[in-house]
């Protein structure tokens, strides 16, 4: 049954992707996307692919990983334990009782930093609910691809918003083998969903000469989004991905950000490039 959870899981990314780049350029022709998804869903068994669909009409995120705590982490309801260990075991394919969603165990699911008691809490507005001048690389080290996104996972690490940079690192880089997250205009948005705990949260990292990243257009990609989206912000997470490609369609916007040379100076340009488009 593992190959059939791997295919639901797959299809699942499949379709994000999907929206990601619809959202991302609403005119994209995405037939060949949608050709691998179709592909996808005549494979698996008819009564599962048929509950897929229909779960998928209602919303987005249909397959989810078992929380730490062995919680539904599409529903946040306890799961018992013996279908926690049914799950590990993934001799069948289980559902939440709750909210009927496909369970999958995932070892070492990324998480965020807890926060330490006491701590004072801040209710940002815009940009700011998303990222933080600590998390602004104005000139990435990286001359590839991978080493982009492991430079920008460290980051968050050492910063203290996520446990293990290597983890997220790893399944970054899973994501990204399956359909590049790279967009027109030198973007990328390299991503890890299902992260527990915390909000939806970006480092940016820039790098003027450019990388290879799998653009569709075949242009270099200067601007890396890398984003830790928890299980809850999933759909939410295409929205910030709209408002971002919306800010910098223009070569005037990314040439504003390109030009800094200090955190301090991109946190501020990428606060007032965004003041309008991301709320
Ligand atoms: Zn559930």
């Amino acid at each position: 049954m593992k190959h059939i959870l791997n295919q639901l899981v797959q299809l699942q990314e499949l379709n994000f992707a999907l929206s990601e780049q619809k959202a991302s350029n609403p005119e994209a022709r995405l037939t060949q996307l949608e050709e691998s998804i179709n592909k996808l869903v005549e494979k698996l068994p008819e009564d599962i692919s048929s509950r897929y669909l229909r779960m998928h009409q209602r919303a987005p995120l249909v397959v989810v990983p078992i929380g730490q705590n062995n919680t539904c982490t599409g529903c946040g309801i306890a799961v018992p334990v013996a279908l926690v260990n049914e799950v590990h075991k993934s001799e069948q394919i289980h559902s939440c009782e709750n909210c009927g969603r496909f369970l999958y165990y995932q070892e070492n699911s990324p998480r965020r930093v807890p926060k330490a008691p006491g701590a004072k809490v801040e209710l940002p507005s815009g940009i700011a609910r998303f990222s933080d001048v600590a998390l602004m690389l104005p000139k990435l080290a990286a001359s590839s691809r991978d080493d982009a996104v492991k430079e920008l996972a460290a980051l968050m690490a050492a910063q203290g918003f996520v446990e293990d940079g290597d983890r997220l690192t790893e399944l970054a880089l899973r994501r990204e083998s399956m359909i590049s997250t790279a967009v027109e205009s030198g973007l990328a948005f390299p991503h890890v969903r299902n992260v527990e705990g915390g909000s939806l949260t970006f480092a940016l990292g820039l790098k003027e000469s450019g990388l290879k990243f799998g653009s569709p257009d075949g242009e270099t990609t200067k601007i890396v989004f890398f984003i830790v989206i928890p299980t809850p912000a999933s759909a939410f997470y295409l929205r910030l991905l709209a408002g971002l490609v919306n800010t910098f369609r223009t070569a005037k916007a990314r040439n504003a950000l390109l030009k800094c040379t200090t955190p301090e100076k991109m946190w501020q340009t990428l606060t007032s490039l965004t003041s309008e488009t991301i709320s």
